[in-house]
């Protein structure tokens, strides 16, 4: 198989099939971000103030300003990305009293992967936003494709379909800097490397809440949004603060789900890097078996193999035998019959007559690449500039493993990509939203 030759042409057909594919549904995940860089002064004075010295016994969510604080330091200390969810709404207050809102941008697994589809050139994508309060509707690019559900149940773009003023929920993205100092109790701490800690308050949408509007509304207009991806696991929590587990919320949405596939459309689960274990054994248990396709990369999949209790062995590092191992067992035991893996270098997909599939996960690896490389969602036009971008290694070795259900890829790498956050989101839902690609081509 020459791979270049198979890059040019499908690069060539992609706005051409883009055109055809059928529309989208994306929720339960988006939000809007403040984004914060760090005040080392100020950051010090807190520390003083509320005398947090050291992160020791990291609390699994923020209950006390002194419980931020850690996440905060414990971020600026080590320089590894931390979110953490704001339980108490004092504390998301004395945040804003004390930080502000930030510079606020559009985020959220469901409003990224609309802005990638939209972006790319698809004409249907119908976003769950809730609450949509002006604030959020505005961080929506102007782009016609990208509608919502207004509570008074139209079909609208964002913009077009606010309520409230106020912001129901924000994720605070405190940036730290590689060589910002602070001092403590007499010690210097010198920041290691860039990256950012979270602190989330999202009491609605971390429970997953799907709004009646929005139920009623999709279920009369399924037909022209025959594809859900479902999304935002990550910020569910085992049990909340009034009572409700994660395994009731999940047969909820379970129930919804139930719904539409009775009416015929196809879901797609986004896994995300869900840390806690419960929750992610509620979507296994719950979710994963009424799925028709799975979007995951390698630091999930050996999370959830170690949760089905398999090995994990080799799954980090990408080993080609070992994801395809594991992606398989995964497939038995959740009963899913479409999984796309990513990793860098290559894609995975284990589905019955996987090659078939192989112009979406093209588009999607060359839409991959030139946003790593420009930082933005390309449109489908702009992915052949994509094409001078060398093919992996890895992954050429790792295609020799293909198989009848079993498709490798090989992609595009891009040496000095300018950001690779939404990469995932990227892949996932141009891939699947050219699942069907035998119907049209
Ligand atoms: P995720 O961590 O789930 O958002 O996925 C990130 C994905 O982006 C990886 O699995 C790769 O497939 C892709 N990716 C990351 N860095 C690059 C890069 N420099 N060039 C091309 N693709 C990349």
């Amino acid at each position: 198989m020459n791979y270049e030759q198979l890059f040019l042409e499908f690069s060539e057909k992609a706005c051409e099939f883009v055109e055809k594919a059928s529309g989208v549904a994306l929720g339960f995940h988006s939000v809007a971000d403040g984004i914060l860089t760090t005040d080392v002064e100020k950051l010090q004075r807190l520390l003083l103030k509320y005398e947090v010295f050291d992160f020791s016994n990291l609390p699994e969510s923020i209950s006390s300003v002194e419980d931020f604080l850690k996440g905060y330091l414990f971020t600026f200390t080590t320089g590894k990305a931390l979110q953490m969810m704001i339980d108490k709404k004092d504390i998301k207050n004395w945040i804003e009293e004390n930080f502000g809102k930030g510079t606020l941008k559009l985020g959220g697994t469901s409003a990224n992967m609309a802005v990638a589809l939209a972006s790319f050139g698809f004409k249907k994508i119908l976003v769950y936003a809730y609450p949509l309060v002006r604030e959020l509707a505005e961080l929506f690019p102007n782009i016609e494709s990208i509608k919502t559900v207004s509570q008074d149940g139209r079909i609208v773009h964002p913009k077009d379909g606010w309520k409230e003023e106020k912001l129901g929920a924000i994720h605070w993205i405190f940036e730290v800097k590689k060589g910002q100092k602070i001092s403590l109790s007499g010690k210097e701490i010198v920041c290691p490397r860039d990256n950012r800690f979270i602190a989330s308050w999202n009491p609605v949408n971390s429970k997953l809440v799907i709004a009646d509007h929005f139920k009623r509304v999709y279920l009369e207009r399924i037909s022209e949004y025959p594809k859900f991806m479902l999304a935002g696991f990550h910020i569910m929590r085992d049990v909340y603060p009034d009572g409700e587990t994660v395994e009731s919320r999940m047969e909820d949405i379970a129930s919804f789900v139930d719904e539409i596939k009775k009416r015929g459309a196809k879901v797609h689960i986004e896994m995300a890097s869900i840390r806690r274990k419960r929750v992610r054994k509620a979507l296994i248990d719950i979710l994963f078996p009424r799925a028709d396709s799975l979007g995951i990369n390698e630091v999930e999949l050996s999370w959830i193999a170690e949760d089905l209790g398999e090995s994990d062995e080799g799954v980090l590092e990408g080993d080609p035998n070992a994801v395809s191992t594991t992606l398989r067992k995964v497939s038995e035991k959740a009963g899913i019959g479409r999984i796309h893996f990513h990793t860098l270098g290559y894609y995975m997909l284990l589905e019955k007559n996987a090659e078939k599939e192989k112009f979406g996960l093209a588009v999607a690896a060359l839409a991959a690449a030139r946003r790593a490389e420009i930082g933005s969602s390309p449109s489908c036009d702009d992915i052949k500039e994509a094409l001078r971008h060398p093919l992996s290694e890895t992954g050429l070795k790792a295609s020799k493993l293909s198989s009848s259900d079993l498709y490798i890829l090989p992609t595009k790498i891009v040496s000095k990509p300018k950001l690779t956050v939404g990469l995932g989101d990227t892949i996932s839902s141009i891939a699947f939203s050219l699942s069907d690609i035998d119907d049209f081509v």
